[in-house]
């Protein structure tokens, strides 16, 4: 028997709105093949984000090769990757005169590398067609590949974002193939890589898990050891009654106390964090925050 879910808080219902403009996006995103996380996560910041020209793009199709427990993405082995990718989307950065883009992907276990050079495909063809547009990589562990990992940085993104996704304790349970420390490694590497680059270092994570307070605050200590200067906090949602089950609703007000700890007392430059905030939302304003931080007092 499945248990009741639980009534959805006040402050997490927003109105899914349309319009033209987003009709027109979605037909120019299927002609060119191509996905958006915004799309298929039916993302309630969908309209802002767009309007905002930012966009998450999933790369590499649309099957993920592990199966996370908070997860909907569905699991199984994923066709070939499609070549012309890379520049279909940078043909939709340029058309839709993208100011931010997010390259997303499902996890490529089945690839040599991990699609990293997918990734590095990727960023090329749009800084060659968009060169203002900035570029943030939400990426795999790419099982713990430094090459993989370098292969992507050496295309020199804006931003690179790995998501820790939760604390330590529930991260064999919760997350499939992945490991705590691993991804802790990840972020070291590409802050280490990336700097003579000056890329920033991102990652996020969930309240709701099942986490402890405590266990919140060595999870961002650790990842500003390992050089994270950008963080988002959002609300585990979980997709069915299957998934990992919901802990609790974390009010807004809590949101902001993580947000103020971790800006003011372990040290993040750039802290977005609310009950509806997704690892790409604000991404624009959080880099500029933490590249500027004196015009950006209250990005948090
Ligand atoms: S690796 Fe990423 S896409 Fe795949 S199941 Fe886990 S969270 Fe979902």
């Amino acid at each position: 028997m499945s248990t009741p879910r639980k009534r959805l808080p006040e402050w997490l219902r927003v109105s899914y709105r349309g319009g033209r403009a987003r009709q027109e996006v979605k037909e120019l995103l299927k002609g060119l093949r191509l996905h958006t996380v915004c799309e298929s996560a039916t993302c309630p910041n969908l309209c802002e984000c767009w309007g905002r020209h930012t966009a998450t793009f999933m790369l590499l199709g649309s099957v993920c090769t592990r199966d996370c427990r908070f997860c909907d993405v569905p699991h199984g082995t994923p066709p070939p990757p499609d070549g012309k990718e890379p520049e279909n989307v940078a043909e939709a950065a340029e058309r839709l005169a993208l100011r931010y883009v997010v390259l997303t992907c499902v996890t490529r276990d089945d690839l040599v590398d991990g699609g990293a050079g997918h990734f590095a495909a990727t960023v090329n063809a749009i800084r060659a067609r968009a060169p203002e547009t900035q570029i943030e990589v939400l990426t795999s562990d790419f099982g713990g590949r430094e090459e993989d990992l370098a292969t992507v940085l050496q295309a020199r993104p804006d931003v690179f974002n790995h998501n820790i996704e939760t604390v330590g304790r529930l991260t064999p349970e919760i997350r499939s193939h992945a490991s705590y420390r691993r991804s802790l490694t990840v972020l070291a590497n590409a802050t280490r890589l990336g700097q003579a680059h000056n890329i920033a270092v991102k990652s996020g994570f969930m309240l709701g898990l099942g986490e402890t307070d405590d266990e919140i605050r060595t999870l961002l200590g650790d990842l500003r050891e390992a050089g994270v200067s950008i963080l988002t906090i959002g609300q585990y949602l979980p997709p069915s009654a299957n998934h990992w089950p919901l802990a609790r609703y974390a009010p807004p007000e809590e949101f902001d106390e993580w947000a103020r700890i971790a800006k003011e007392e372990v040290g993040f430059s750039s802290v977005v964090s609310g009950p509806l905030v997704r690892s790409s939302y604000m991404a624009d304003q959080a880099v500029e925050a933490a590249l500027h931080p004196a015009d950006n007092p209250s990005d948090a």
